[in-house]
């Protein structure tokens, strides 16, 4: 499933080819997404792409007088190449740009969408209540340490609720819990004040070491349907159990939390 970093990933692939690009045609095989797509997205003809932005996992494509909103689900890709290239199965969408390009939307599973608002995308009831970006300003220690005052929820629990901040998905936590040398299982009101700084830095520092990895390995095509291959091999603890820790050499720890898999390293992370 795309997270945050390989949603942004695409953002930056994409958005040379779209960017000032007018949209002259959008042909859709198979309007059933997880929503249907609606009849209104034509209105999106004729019109220019002013920006491509991201929020949480949405991509927002800013025309003129309106915004197409896409996420990709759980195993959808955007590809750009020339119109008229012929479709693959599960090729649903074709935005065809005057640049004689088009951006291809393919989507196996189908839970992706693709919506057009003429409000601000921000006030639609799917990005309303977002949380905030873990990349902005608003992420910061003392936000963490408020919204973590009181809460026998784990840290690592913690940092995976979209309630508190969006697209910290479970690869992202568990990283960031060993660069801040963290448990992932200790109670989030355990950590102590002086750890938030450090947890958010390595927040910050995991997401962008990931987007900068996909950036350098994928240019116009952009395969969402997992994490770049080259930041798996910077992984410090994520499936890595019975693996030699990077620092000190002990083994990784394997437990589960929530149904899902952690892991770290008992000398490292307290
Ligand atoms: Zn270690």
């Amino acid at each position: 499933m795309p997270e945050l970093p390989e949603v942004e990933t695409t953002r930056r692939g994409i958005e040379p080819a779209v960017t000032a690009r007018t949209v002259e045609r959008i042909v859709i095989r198979e309007p059933r997404l997880r929503w249907r797509i609606p009849d209104e997205l034509m209105e999106a003809e004729g019109q220019r792409v002013q920006q491509l932005r991201r929020r949480a996992k949405y991509l927002l494509f800013d025309l003129e007088r309106g915004t197409m909103i896409l996420h990709l689900g759980m195993s959808g890709s955007l590809r750009v190449m020339p119109a008229g290239t012929a479709p693959l199965p599960h090729d649903h969408v074709d935005i065809v740009l005057d640049s004689g390009n088009c951006l291809r939307f393919n989507d196996p599973r189908r839970f992706g969408s693709l919506l057009w608002t003429t409000e601000d995308p921000l006030t639609h009831p799917l990005l309303k209540s977002l949380a905030p970006e873990p990349l902005s300003p608003e992420f910061n220690a003392d936000y963490l340490a408020r919204v973590a005052r009181g809460r026998s929820v784990a840290i690592k629990q913690l940092l995976m609720n979209s309630q508190l901040v969006v697209g910290v998905g479970n690869i992202y936590a568990s990283e960031a819990l060993f660069h801040a040398g963290i448990r992932p299982q200790r109670r989030a009101a355990a950590v102590r004040r002086y750890e938030f700084p450090r947890l958010v830095r390595a927040v910050r520092k995991v997401l962008n070491a990931a987007i900068r990895s996909g950036g350098t390995t994928l240019r116009d095509y952009v395969n969402a349907a997992g994490m770049p291959g080259y930041f798996r091999q910077k992984l410090y603890v994520y499936e890595r159990a019975g693996e030699p820790c990077r620092v000190c050499a002990t083994p990784i720890k394997h437990i589960v939390q929530g149904n899902r898999s952690s892991y770290y390293c008992p000398k490292c992370q307290k």
